[in-house]
């Protein structure tokens, strides 16, 4: 049948598959996957079909249809879409119905886009493996012994077995792109203040980023080209032109200066991943782009630099849950402290807590200056490290994670463990510049790797040309899960 979303989209065009049947035939695999994967939170089966009736009614009555007419996607259960719950997989949310859209939803629906369901993620997308969901654990289709990476591993796993041709995460410091890559999929985390976050629900507000995760480069530069824009509901979405995304998927790699930072090519890195990138790095220099070495050198401060700016923001954007305002409520209590304490006691789930107590600490009186503050000004100096790159290079290509994806479970009572699985993603959404993890290999044992691909500020273009470069010359994005994972 038909996988990505432009080959969807020309069938349905050409009247070859009706909105209703592809909608229907994404949860007939839904069905096939679903006991394995767990990808899906929820499936919204009424509303959607009923959305694909409305297009198809739409398209035989000659009516002009949205870019996305027809094409079922899966969003991140921390998108708002007005009438249908919304729990960020947490205890905590449990009941409560976003009384609108986040403006990537109604900007997707406004396409003509159906979406099907909600996906799994690590409770408000705190984590790198998914295992933080307070419902469920996700499976990686490549192997259903391990993680789908995370926190927007229901999306990654949601596409990679095909089960959506397209679905939508957030990436506060890696949640887009290392899912990507350990599932095989494409995956796009736009500059900061590109794609409005209205709607999105709040995890660190200064990194916090929507973005698609698809089977191709072109499908990315599609699903970007629909959610980006200004957005008066949104005071940090930028006021910047949208750029012709579809223009950057032809150009060639031929002149482009592609910048390698050596400070991540460093120990702890599976040998594996360090060759598939180098090799990747070979393709690249063969289409005639130029290779050149840089340095990020305060790379060693990002982990406890994001660690400290995100908890800070957290504790903050997660007082709101009290137990009054959302969701739910501890059912007995004896006063109104009594209920603030139980309800999220009982409703946040430990990884969360413990980032609440880190942010509120990092944030307290006594100790703002020395951690939070000094967070802030080394953001800045790893800001500028990306500034100086970019006065050389026009990408820079790293991997996307140090290693595949690791065994569920492996890393779960480690959390230092799981926070450094993040070294090569989190200094961007400091920085706030756009990346993109694309395939580029696979371990022995059949798990797939990523290319991270990084640009300047409002540069998606450039991580366009490059990626859509790459996967013409390689074919790593069109394989399928199969033997360990899900197969056909
Ligand atoms: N793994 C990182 C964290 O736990 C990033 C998560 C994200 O991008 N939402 O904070």
């Amino acid at each position: 049948m038909f996988e990505t979303a432009l080959q969807w989209l020309d069938a349905l065009r050409g009247k070859a598959v009706s909105a209703r049947e592809a909608v229907e035939a994404a949860y007939a695999r839904i069905g096939t996957c679903e006991p394995r994967v767990h990808a899906f939170l929820s499936l919204q089966n009424t509303q959607a079909l009923a959305d694909a009736d409305a297009i198809d009614a739409q398209r035989a009555a000659g009516m002009p249809l949205g870019r996305l007419a027809g094409l079922p996607v899966a969003i991140k259960d921390n998108l708002c879409d007005k009438g249908i719950e919304c729990r960020c997989a947490s205890r905590v949310l449990e009941g409560y119905i976003p009384p609108y859209h986040a403006t990537v939803v109604a900007k997707l629906r406004a396409a003509g886009a159906i979406i099907i369901g909600r996906t799994n993620l690590d409770e408000f997308a705190m984590g790198s493996s998914t295992e933080n969901s307070g419902y469920q654990v996700t499976c990686n289709p490549w192997d259903i012994e391990r993680i789908p990476g995370g926190s927007s591993g229901g999306s990654a796993a949601a596409v990679a077995s095909r089960e959506v041709p397209a679905a939508f995460g957030s990436d506060t410091g890696g949640s887009i792109r290392q899912p990507a890559a350990l599932c095989g999929v494409t995956g796009l985390k736009p500059t900061y203040g590109r794609v409005s976050r209205n709607g999105l629900v709040a995890y660190g507000s200064s990194l916090d980023q929507i973005g698609p995760l698809t089977l191709d480069v072109r499908d990315a530069a599609l699903m970007l080209s629909v959610i980006a824009g200004h957005d008066p509901g949104d005071s940090t979405s930028a006021e910047v032109p949208v750029a012709d995304y579809a223009a950057a998927l032809h150009a060639s790699v031929a002149g482009m200066k592609i910048g390698v930072p050596r400070e991540y090519f460093v120990s702890g890195i599976d040998p594996q991943v360090a060759q598939a990138v180098r090799a990747a790095l070979a393709s690249f220099e063969k289409a005639g782009a130029e290779i050149i070495e840089i340095s990020l050198p305060h790379t060693e401060y990002a982990i406890p630099t994001y660690y400290i700016v995100a908890t800070a923001e957290a504790s903050s954007n997660l007082a709101r849950y009290d137990g009054i305002h959302y969701g739910r409520r501890a059912p007995v209590a004896k006063d109104l402290w009594d209920v603030y304490t139980k309800s999220r006691r009982e409703g946040f789930g430990d990884e969360v807590i413990r980032r609440v107590l880190l942010g509120t600490y990092v944030l307290s009186s006594g100790y703002y200056d020395a951690y939070y503050l000094k967070a802030l000004k080394v953001r800045t100096l790893i800001t500028r490290d990306f500034d100086t790159a970019f006065e050389r290079v026009d990408v820079i290509a790293t991997p996307t994670s140090p290693t595949a994806a690791f065994k569920t479970g492996e890393k779960a009572d480690d959390p230092l463990q799981m926070y450094l699985s993040d070294i090569f993603t989190v200094s961007v959404n400091l920085a706030g510049i756009p990346g993109m993890s694309i395939p580029c290999g696979f371990t022995d044992t059949g798990l797939p790797i990523g290319l991270q691909l990084l640009a300047r500020p409002f540069g998606e273009p450039a991580l366009i040309r490059a990626g859509s470069a790459y996967q013409q010359a390689t074919d790593f994005h069109t394989r399928r899960p199969a033997q360990n994972g899900i197969a056909g």
